[in-house]
This record gives C-alpha cells, structure tokens and sequence, in this order.
C-alpha cells in the first residue's frame, strides 16, 4: 500500500516521477560533497533521495505536516539530513547560514500558487546563496530570463535580474508528474552576482518605481512614474520620457530609481 496521503492541491503537490527529469534537475545544482543545500517541499522525495549522498548536508523545508512527519522519521537513518516543518515563507535562511558556517545551494520544486513569493523572499538572502534550481511554470521562467523588449519583460524580470543572472535551462512537460499539472513547467538557475552590476541606493525605491513603471504597461513612463519622476529627470539619467516601461534595461531603471532617491 502506498504510504503516502493522496497529493494535496492546495499545497501544489505535483510529484516528478520521471527519473531523467529527476536526474537532470539535480545535477544542473552541481552539488559538491562540501556543499550544503537547502530543499523547498521535498514532497515525497523524488529530488532529495538522489541529493542527499551527494552533499555534506541537507536541509528540508516542507510545510505538509504528514511529509514533515515522513522526513522526520527518514533523518533518524540518514545523519546529514534536517527536517525544518515550517512555510518556506517564514523560514529565515540565516538559521541554516549561520549554523553550517558555509554558503547554501538551493532547489526546489515549488507550489506554482506560491512562487512569486518564494522568489521574493529568497532574495533576501540572496548574498548567502551560492546557487539555486527552481522549477516553476515555464511563463514564470520566461518572465525571469527574458530580455527587454518583449512581452515577456516585466516587473519579476527586472527586480531578479538586477540581483542574479538567471538561466532558462529546460522545459518539464506535464507528465513527469503525478497528477500532471495543467500547465508546461521549467527549470531556471539562478546565480547570485557576485557584484551588482547596477547598484540601487535604495532598494524599496527600486521596487516602487519599476512596480509603478509597468503599473500600465502601454503608457509612456511620463505618464507611469508622474508623482515620482519629472520628464526633466528621466531624460537627466540618459532615459526618453516617451518609452515604455518594457524597453528599458536593468541599467536604466537602476538610474532612474536612483535619481528618485536622490530626490
Ligand atoms: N520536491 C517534490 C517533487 O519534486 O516531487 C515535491 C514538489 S511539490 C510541486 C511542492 C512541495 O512543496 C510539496 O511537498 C508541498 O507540500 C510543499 N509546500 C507547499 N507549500 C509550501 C510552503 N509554503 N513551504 C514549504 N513547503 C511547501
């Protein structure tokens, strides 16, 4: 009998079942035996069994009380492992950092209905990570690599690429899980800089104003960043006022946040 709950949909359990996919996912981490790594919602384990010999420890974060009791039951045989039974959302990497004395890697196949925000608050930590494989839905993967220009550059594009460089590295189709998913899924790596290339002087500055920039995308940033930026002031740092939001690079927004700063 299968020891496991039926796969809870609230908790965006769709389990990878194919054993290529499983393997490719894992080695583009490149665990070495020195590394420690961090795992978001090892689920029934189908990434960290094959992880776990390859690292000097491991770390779970999984939220599923019933897998929590699962991963706590495999730790008493496998010494490198630790179950962390908590919402990613609330969890402080600097716990594990501080502990391990190292730089963590970082993988996981994340609940869709959550990315967005794991992304986010990953990022906090950002200067503690070494690197990190996330499988998200392939448009969210397309939206953090793409290039300006596009439809697909935007807010989640520019607000990560200032802080990683960020690889589209191979699209999962639905059926290397169980229940597949009703959408196509991709693997992204996610590097962070070792120096920013475009420094902000405020980071909440820089997220206001590139939130408000593609606030509507089809207006001119004259007309988005009104009340933050005069015309005058965006053609200061090099920018026409008559562009939208999508043609800019990290670099320009990087320049106009900062002359918002600076007031
Ligand atoms: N890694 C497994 C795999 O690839 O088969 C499971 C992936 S499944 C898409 C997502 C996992 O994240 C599930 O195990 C789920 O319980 C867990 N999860 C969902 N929300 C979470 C949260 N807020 N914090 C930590 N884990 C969460």
């Amino acid at each position: 009998m299968n020891q496991f709950a039926a796969p809870r949909k609230s908790l965006g359990q769709n389990f990878l079942q194919d054993p290529n996919i499983i393997n490719k996912i894992v080695s583009s981490l490149g665990l070495k035996a020195n590394d420690v790594a961090l795992e978001i919602g090892p689920g029934r384990g189908a990434l960290t069994e094959l992880m776990l010999p390859l690292a000097k420890s491991l770390h779970l974060v999984e939220y599923d009380r019933d897998l929590v009791a699962y991963w706590q039951d495999r730790a008493l045989s496998a010494e490198s492992l630790s179950v962390h039974g908590v919402d990613i959302l609330k969890f402080d990497l600097t716990d594990i950092v501080d502990a391990e004395q190292q730089k963590i890697k970082v993988i996981g196949n994340l609940p869709y209905n959550i990315s967005s925000p794991v992304l986010f608050h990953l990022m906090k930590y950002a200067d503690q990570i070494e690197s990190q494989v996330v499988m998200l839905q392939k448009e969210v993967v397309q939206r953090m690599s793409a290039s300006p220009g596009g439809k697909d550059y935007g807010r989640l594009s520019v607000m990560l690429q200032q802080r990683y460089a960020i690889e589209y590295l191979f699209t999962v189709p639905p059926g290397a899980f169980f229940p597949p998913p009703k959408v196509e899924s991709a693997i992204a790596r996610l590097t962070p800089l070792a120096e920013v290339l475009h420094p902000v002087d405020s980071h909440a500055d820089f997220a206001q104003l590139v939130k408000q920039a593609f606030s509507q995308r089809r207006k001119t940033l004259r007309n988005t960043l009104k009340g933050m930026l005069s015309a005058e002031q965006i053609e200061s740092v090099g920018v026409t006022p008559s562009v939208r939001a999508e043609t800019l690079s990290v670099s320009e927004f990087a320049a106009l946040a900062n002359c918002y700063t600076a007031g």
